[in-house]
């Protein structure tokens, strides 16, 4: 076997193990330099993937290596090293730098941002008020910081990512593209790269995909294309949030595809959020999927509940209320979808207790908390439920979804609903094709089986993409 050859044995027994995200971030051009008398040397890109691979999966690529060469592996040595013909030239400063510049977040005094024209030129592009009633510059809410945010399994990836982004702006992972269900942090580790960057630059521009499309098209009919253009294409740092919506907008992700050339071809950053993966954003041209995935794709995932108990201790502190480590877990096992209803029972048993003037217990937050557990827990997840968060990924409706036409479109996430609601529910497939428009057991069962193959058997990475977004979308709404 040729190094190549064992490198590549090497990576697709890691590739199962992980994320495709995951995967792809970390093991990205790389390759076996050498291999001698049990020593192997791995070539990396950059320090950043080195400092993971040695932490983080060391122990896995040791157990891949022994397994695909039947022999033992006494040493790994990481090297940070550029394949040939790969022009790449991104380099990351070390990691003891990196902590160092990015220990302290918080946001300067303004008196540094003398013209703030970027983002105030009349055109109605100011600051964007999403649902976080942000009220800082660049309309960036100014709690959404690096300090303040928790890091746990589910969001170390995408953490250490945005870091490295801030600390490399526009060379070290350009675009990055984070991405997971509602709730999760996205728009946080967005805007708190925003904010760590405003000490550097007041050319930062955030924007939500929609928000984009709006403007985009006022200023198309109002006659200031022109305007919008040199608007977005004349920062350092262009942060889009939620850019599963831009999905099936023609003109704008036209005009957005051009803007994104423009700015990478300048070295200028720009970040990405979005519900789903890249490639399972529906009606997507394919060179923007590309685009998007051309950086680095990082996921974030539903915290595990240290990491919970992490963020309430965290945000109670912030609020002068202690809580015992009893409570906290209660909460913090009971509340199970997201980070946002997390906030969400901390607040209720906060203002509670202050409204009562009394001292929590365990029992006074569970009183407390009764109502909001029982509320998300009893509204358990029903077929339907699954049909509908289909067919919104899919951008069809309901009615279709579940209707006798054949097309194609209609086909496909009709067999996804099957196989998704079997799988979450273990409905029988009577029941199942009952609840799609009375079809006949046989299809039920047909449309499982195949999916089944796919998923499971053959490992189809592009469906199984599909599939995790779409568990996401109806993992948040009960
Ligand atoms: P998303 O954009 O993924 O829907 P948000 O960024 O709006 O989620 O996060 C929801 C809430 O949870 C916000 O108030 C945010 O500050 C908080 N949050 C999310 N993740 C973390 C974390 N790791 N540490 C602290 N707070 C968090
Ligand atoms: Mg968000």
């Amino acid at each position: 076997m040729t190094n190549e050859q064992v490198w590549q044995a090497v990576l697709g027994e890691i590739e199962v193990s992980l994320s495709r995200a995951n995967f792809i971030t970390w093991f990205k051009d790389t390759f076996i330099s050498s291999f001698e008398n049990e020593r192997v040397v791995i070539c990396v890109p950059n320090a950043f993937v080195k400092k993971w691979l040695e932490e983080k999966y060391h122990k896995n690529i040791i157990n891949a290596l022994e397994n695909v060469t039947k022999q033992k592996i006494k040493e790994i040595i990481y090297k940070i090293e550029l394949k040939k013909g790969n022009g790449t030239t991104f380099q990351i400063n070390n990691s003891e730098q990196k902590k160092e510049d990015t220990d302290s977040t918080e946001i300067k005094t303004p008196s540094r941002f003398p013209n703030a024209t970027v983002i105030n030129n009349g055109m109605g592009n100011g600051p964007v008020n999403s649902n976080n009633n942000n009220s800082g510059r660049f309309g960036l809410n100014p709690r959404y910081v690096f300090d303040n945010f928790i890091v746990g399994k589910g969001n170390e990836l995408a953490h250490a990512a945005c870091l490295a982004v801030v600390n490399n702006l526009g060379k070290a992972y350009n675009p990055l593209f984070i991405y997971g269900g509602v709730g999760l942090g996205k728009t946080h580790l967005l805007q708190a790269i925003g904010n760590a960057v405003s000490k550097k630059t007041d050319k930062i521009l955030y924007t939500t995909s929609e928000k984009f499309t709006n403007n985009y098209i006022q200023a198309v009919t109002s006659g200031k294309a022109k305007e919008f253009k040199n608007l977005y294409r004349n920062v350092d740092l262009l942060l889009v949030d939620d850019v599963q919506f831009m999905g099936g907008k023609d003109g704008t992700q036209e005009e957005f595809f051009h803007t994104f050339n423009e700015l990478l071809q300048n070295d200028k950053q720009i970040v990405l959020t979005s519900d789903r993966a890249p490639k399972s954003i529906p009606a997507i041209e394919k060179r923007l999927v590309s685009r998007f995935e051309a950086g680095m794709v990082a996921d974030v995932g539903k915290p595990d509940i240290e990491t919970k108990i992490a963020i309430l201790e965290n945000k109670a502190k912030e609020k002068n209320c202690t809580l015992d480590r009893e409570m906290l877990l209660y909460i913090a096992e009971h509340v199970q979808n997201n980070i946002r209803e997390l906030e969400g029972a901390l607040i209720k048993v906060i203002a509670y207790h202050q409204f009562k003037g009394i001292t929590p217990s365990l029992k006074s937050v569970k009183d407390v908390l009764g109502d909001y557990i029982s509320n998300i827990q009893t509204k358990s997840l029903t077929p339907k439920d699954i049909i509908e968060a289909v067919a919104k990924f899919y951008n069809i409706t309901y009615k279709e979804l579940i209707s006798s036409g054949r097309k194609k479109e209609l086909v496909w996430p009709r067999q996804i609903s099957i196989y998704l609601i079997r799988e979450e529910l273990n409905t029988s497939y009577p029941t199942i094709g009952n609840e799609l428009g009375g079809r006949d057991h046989t299809t039920a069962m047909h449309a499982y089986n195949k999916i089944y193959t796919e998923v499971k058997e053959k490992g189809n990475e592009k469906i199984k993409q599909e599939i995790e977004s779409i568990r996401q979308l109806f993992g948040n709404s009960y």
